[in-house]
C-alpha cells in the first residue's frame, strides 16, 4: 500500500535548517529559517517567560483539556493586543478568538473554516509570501491566486499595482495581508496605504485574512497593529490569524489564535461554533501550557513589562544589525545599494541575491539564505557580521 509512495521534496525553509545541522563548515552562518538570535546567536528563553513559567509551575493543579476555544484569559488578552483595550469590536463582542497550535494552526483552522461555509471562494496572497501560505490553503482544496506587491527594481513596495491587483479581486473572496514585517519583503504599507487598502476593500467587498506573526517587532506593539486596525474601522468582518512564536519566543510551545470579527455579535457567536468545529476535528482542543505563559504575562504589570523590554530589545538589535550589515558591505566596496535593507521591518529582508549567489554562499562560505533571497537579519551578530560581508563582496565582485 506505500511502496508507490514518492518522497515529498523538503519543506523550502524547514529542509535548509536541516542542511544546515548537517554544514561541516566551522564557520557556518544561518540568516534561513525565521527565528530571532542574540548577540551570542542563541534562541534564548525571554525571562518573563521564565518567571511565567515559574508561577504557572507552583499555581497549576491539573492537566485536564482545556476547552476546544482555550482559556478566556488568553483568549481576551490576545483580543487587548490586537484591538487595544476598550475597543468596541470587545465591548459589543462582535469578535471571537480560539487559541489554536501556532500561527500555523490559525491559518489551517481558518482555511478549513473557509473551504466548509465560503467554497466558492479564492484565497489571494501578495506575490511574494510566506512559504507556507499556498500550501495550507491548498491543501484543503482552495483555490490561491497571488496579487501584485513588491517591485524587484526598486526594491520597494510596488502600490500602485497592489491596487490594481486588488482593484480586480471580486466581492466573497479572501485577501491575506501580513499585519505587519512583511515575510519575506521587510517591506509594509504605510499608515495612509492601509487607509486606502481598507477603503478599497470595503468598496470591492473582498474579505480580509490578517497574518500577524511579528507584532511588536516592526514600531511597536500598537503601531504594529495598525494596519489591522485601520481595517477593523473600515469593514465589518475580518479574520485575524495571531503567532507569539516570535515576540513572546514560545517557537516549540505553539502558541497562536484565530479570530473572527462580524457584523454582529449574533453573527459572531455563530460562526464561531463553526471555527470550533474545525478546530475539534482537527487538534480536539489546544495545548495549553504556551498560551498560560501568554496569558501570565499580559495579566501581569510586572511581567508584561519585563516582557515589553525585552521585545524591545530584540526588536532594537535587528534594527541594528540592519544598518551595520550595509554599511560593513558597503566597507568591504560592494557598490550595490544595499541601504533599502535598513528601511526595513521585522526579521526578513528580501537581499536581491540571486538562486545562483545563494547557492555560491552555501557552497563556498557555509552560508544558508532561502533560495529567494530571503535573509533572516536576526541571524546576524558583530562576530559573523564581517565573515558575511566579505563572503557577500566577494560573489558580487
Ligand atoms: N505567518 C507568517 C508570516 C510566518 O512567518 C510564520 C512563521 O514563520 C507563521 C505564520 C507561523 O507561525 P507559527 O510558528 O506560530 O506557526
Amino acid at each position: 500500500m506505500f511502496a508507490h509512495i514518492q518522497a515529498a521534496p523538503a519543506d523550502p525553509i524547514l529542509g535548509l535548517n536541516d542542511a544546515y545541522k548537517n554544514e561541516t563548515n566551522p564557520n557556518k552562518i544561518n540568516l534561513g529559517v525565521g527565528v530571532y538570535k542574540d548577540e551570542q546567536g542563541n534562541t534564548p528563553i525571554l525571562q518573563s517567560v521564565k518567571q511565567a513559567e515559574e508561577r504557572l509551575l507552583t499555581e497549576e493543579l491539573t492537566k485536564s483539556y482545556l476547552s476546544i476555544e482555550g482559556t478566556d484569559n488568553y483568549r481576551q488578552s490576545v483580543q487587548t493586543l490586537l484591538f487595544g483595550e476598550n475597543h468596541p469590536i470587545i465591548n459589543k463582542k462582535l469578535a471571537h478568538t480560539a487559541h489554536t497550535p501556532g500561527g500555523t494552526g490559525a491559518l489551517r483552522v481558518a482555511a478549513e473554516f473557509i473551504k466548509k461555509h465560503l467554497p466558492e471562494a479564492t484565497i489571494w496572497v501578495s506575490n511574494p509570501t510566506w512559504a507556507n501560505h499556498q500550501a495550507i490553503f491548498q491543501s484543503v482544496g482552495l483555490e490561491v491566486g497571488s496579487y501584485a506587491y513588491y517591485d524587484a527594481s526598486s526594491k520597494s513596495l510596488d502600490f500602485e499595482s497592489l491596487l490594481a491587483s486588488l482593484s480586480q479581486i471580486p466581492e466573497g473572496d479572501i485577501v491575506l495581508f501580513h499585519g505587519c514585517c512583511h515575510n519575506p519583503t521587510g517591506i509594509d504599507p504605510t499608515k495612509e496605504q492601509w487607509q486606502q487598502l481598507a477603503k478599497l476593500c470595503g468598496k470591492q467587498g473582498f474579505l480580509p485574512l490578517f497574518d500577524f506573526a511579528y507584532q511588536g517587532f516592526g514600531v511597536g506593539l500598537e503601531e504594529d497593529a495598525q494596519g489591522l486596525r485601520t481595517f477593523a474601522e473600515q469593514v465589518p468582518e475580518m479574520l485575524i490569524a495571531s503567532s507569539f512564536s516570535k515576540n513572546f519566543g514560545l517557537y516549540n510551545e505553539r502558541v497562536g489564535a484565530l479570530t473572527i470579527v462580524c457584523e454582529t455579535a449574533d453573527n459572531a457567536d455563530a460562526a464561531f461554533t463553526q471555527i470550533k468545529r474545525a478546530a475539534r476535528t482537527n487538534y480536539s482542543n489546544p495545548p495549553a501550557h504556551g498560551a498560560a505563559i501568554v496569558a501570565e504575562i499580559l495579566s501581569n504589570k510586572a511581567l508584561r513589562s519585563l516582557w515589553e523590554m525585552e521585545l524591545q530589545s530584540m526588536r532594537t538589535r535587528i534594527h541594528e544589525m540592519r544598518g551595520l550589515f550595509v554599511s560593513t558591505l558597503r566597507s568591504k566596496g560592494v557598490e550595490q545599494d544595499f541601504s533599502f535593507i535598513s528601511k526595513q521591518q521585522g526579521m526578513f529582508s528580501f537581499s536581491g541575491l540571486n538562486p545562483e549567489q545563494v547557492s555560491q554562499l552555501r557552497k563556498q562560505f557555509g552560508i544558508y539564505i532561502v533560495g529567494s533571497g530571503r535573509i533572516n537579519v536576526a541571524g546576524m551578530t558583530h562576530e559573523n557580521m564581517d565573515p558575511l560581508c566579505s563572503a557577500i563582496a566577494e560573489i558580487l565582485t
